[in-house]
């Protein structure tokens, strides 16, 4: 059973089978055909010599002379004829009278007794008969004894032959038993034929197998190459595709760690410093150890911050952790209450927030989230302002999906860096971002926060001018 699944063995039974079958199938056709042409040739030779038997019966009135006993020199002449024919074709012959009466036969048996068969009364209508009898293993025909010269002469006898058979069931045995041998050795090659043939096309299956097995045991991470077939590509071309897929995964894995690692270490180092320096000056004066209690105290809200963020982050990541909580949600008053919430650091840089919303709109969303995206999108807007700057926050739907659109009047993006600003940690300008305490994880959040609803999120931004964050969120929650 577990055979039968092999491609190797499915190809080897029906290359075998389209092998032999034609063989087999022609030793049969060639033999039948023979034997069926053999019986015919010997009916028409025979019937030929019967005509001739006929024609010398008729001229020598050998009917007559036999019915009334009075020529017994022609006898001899027929007599002779018949005996050889007899003999050349191993049969019997026989003569039969318009009365049905057996006037000769080469056997003697039936001589003189009456003889009625079908056949015999068919011949006497004038017309030849055949008959080969297969099983019994002779051919019997009949021949009228009639004048063909005169149309109207009547039919004066019969002459029933049989004859064996043997010579064409001896040639025929020959002929199938070379036919046999023939086809023994065919079978023979196509045997070999078809196990060459089917692992020689199994073998670029083999290969894959064989180059996958030496990637997973870490022999090699080099893309495989079985360019035999188109279907070999493909697979291969698949797998490439997922090996790429997998170191990329792997590598920015690696940049992860690397990263979390350093951002978490930088206040670390901060704080080190600052007390080493604080324990290094034993009578420092009470300002010094405000200043830098103060200064290690925001080293440990920045730590506080990147740890939220990242655990916000991995939450997020992590399928099984992931508890969406879709609900009917209205945006606007949703927006509203996270502005509210921001207004007072857009008034340390005296940024003005504007809410405007198109319409009412009512989402099925998760809240938590929602609001931890446009707070990050907000804040953004706010951080990365210019002073007396406008944050405007726009609220639009359509009969699928609502939008939001944080626009802001502030420093903007780098075109060049419009691709990666998604990526966790990655910041435009590092200094900048980390004076105004961002951790370069908020549109990491943002975007986990989107394809989780299933939206969108898009960016266009002018340096200098401003920058105009747009998502796009079906009103209805798409189950994934
Ligand atoms: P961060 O915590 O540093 O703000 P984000 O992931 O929120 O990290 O943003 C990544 C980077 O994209 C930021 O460091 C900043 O350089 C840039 N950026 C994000 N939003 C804006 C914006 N509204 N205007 C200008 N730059 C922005």
């Amino acid at each position: 059973m577990v055979r039968m699944r092999s491609l190797r063995a499915r190809l080897f039974f029906i290359l075998l089978i389209v092998g032999i079958l034609p063989c087999v199938a022609t030793r049969y056709a060639i033999v039948s055909n023979y034997q069926e042409r053999a019986v015919e040739r010997r009916i028409n030779t025979i019937q030929t010599q019967m005509r001739i038997v006929s024609n010398h019966l008729l001229s020598n009135d050998y009917m007559t002379a036999m019915l009334e006993q009075s020529s017994p020199r022609t006898d001899k002449v027929i007599d002779a004829e018949l005996e050889m024919l007899s003999n050349i074709y191993e049969g019997r012959v026989m003569i039969i009278a318009g009365n049905f009466h057996v006037i000769r036969d080469t056997y003697a048996i039936h001589e003189g007794k009456t003889m009625i068969s079908e056949e015999v009364i068919r011949c006497f209508s004038g017309e030849s008969t055949s008959y080969y009898d297969a099983e019994h293993g002779y051919i019997e025909l009949t021949v009228p004894i009639v004048d063909t010269t005169d149309e109207k002469s009547e039919v004066q006898g019969v002459l029933l032959t049989s004859v064996s058979d043997d010579s064409i069931v001896n040639m025929t045995q020959i002929l199938n038993r070379n036919a046999w041998l023939l086809e023994m050795m065919m079978i023979l090659v196509m045997f070999a034929l078809s196990l060459f043939l089917s692992a020689m096309l199994v073998r670029p299956l083999d290969r894959i197998t064989t180059a996958i097995k030496e990637v997973r045991a870490g022999y090699s991470n080099d893309p495989i190459s079985v360019p035999d077939y188109a279907e070999t590509v493909h697979i291969v071309d698949a797998f490439n595709d997922l090996l790429s897929r997998m170191s990329a995964v792997d590598q920015s894995r690696e940049e992860f760690v690397a990263n979390v690692s350093h951002e978490l270490k930088t206040p670390m180092t901060s704080i080190k410093v600052l007390s080493d320096t604080l324990l290094a000056t034993p009578d420092a004066p009470r300002e010094l150890y405000e200043e830098f209690l103060q200064d290690i105290a925001s080293e440990v809200d920045r730590e506080n911050r990147v740890i939220t963020d990242l655990l916000a982050l991995v939450k997020m990541d992590d399928k099984a952790a992931q508890e969406i909580r879709p609900a009917q949600v209205n945006i606007n008053e949703l927006t509203e209450l996270t502005l509210k919430r921001l207004r007072p650091i857009a008034r340390k840089k005296d940024v003005e927030l504007i809410l405007e919303s198109a319409r009412e709109v009512t989402a099925e969303v998760d809240e938590v989230r929602i609001t931890l995206l446009i707070t990050n999108l907000v804040e953004n807007a706010i951080k990365y302002n210019k002073e007396h700057g406008e944050v405007h926050v726009l609220i639009d739907a359509d009969h699928q999906a609502f939008s939001v659109t944080v626009s802001d009047t502030g420093i903007g993006i780098p075109e060049d860096s419009l691709p990666f600003i998604y990526d966790r940690f990655y910041r435009v300008d590092k200094s900048h971002s980390r004076e105004i305490g961002g951790t370069g994880l908020g549109l990491a959040i943002c975007r986990s926060v989107v394809l989780m609803h299933r939206g969108s999120i898009s960016v266009s931004s002018t340096e200098g001018e401003g920058s105009v964050f747009r998502v796009e969120i079906p009103l209805n929650f798409v189950q994934g």
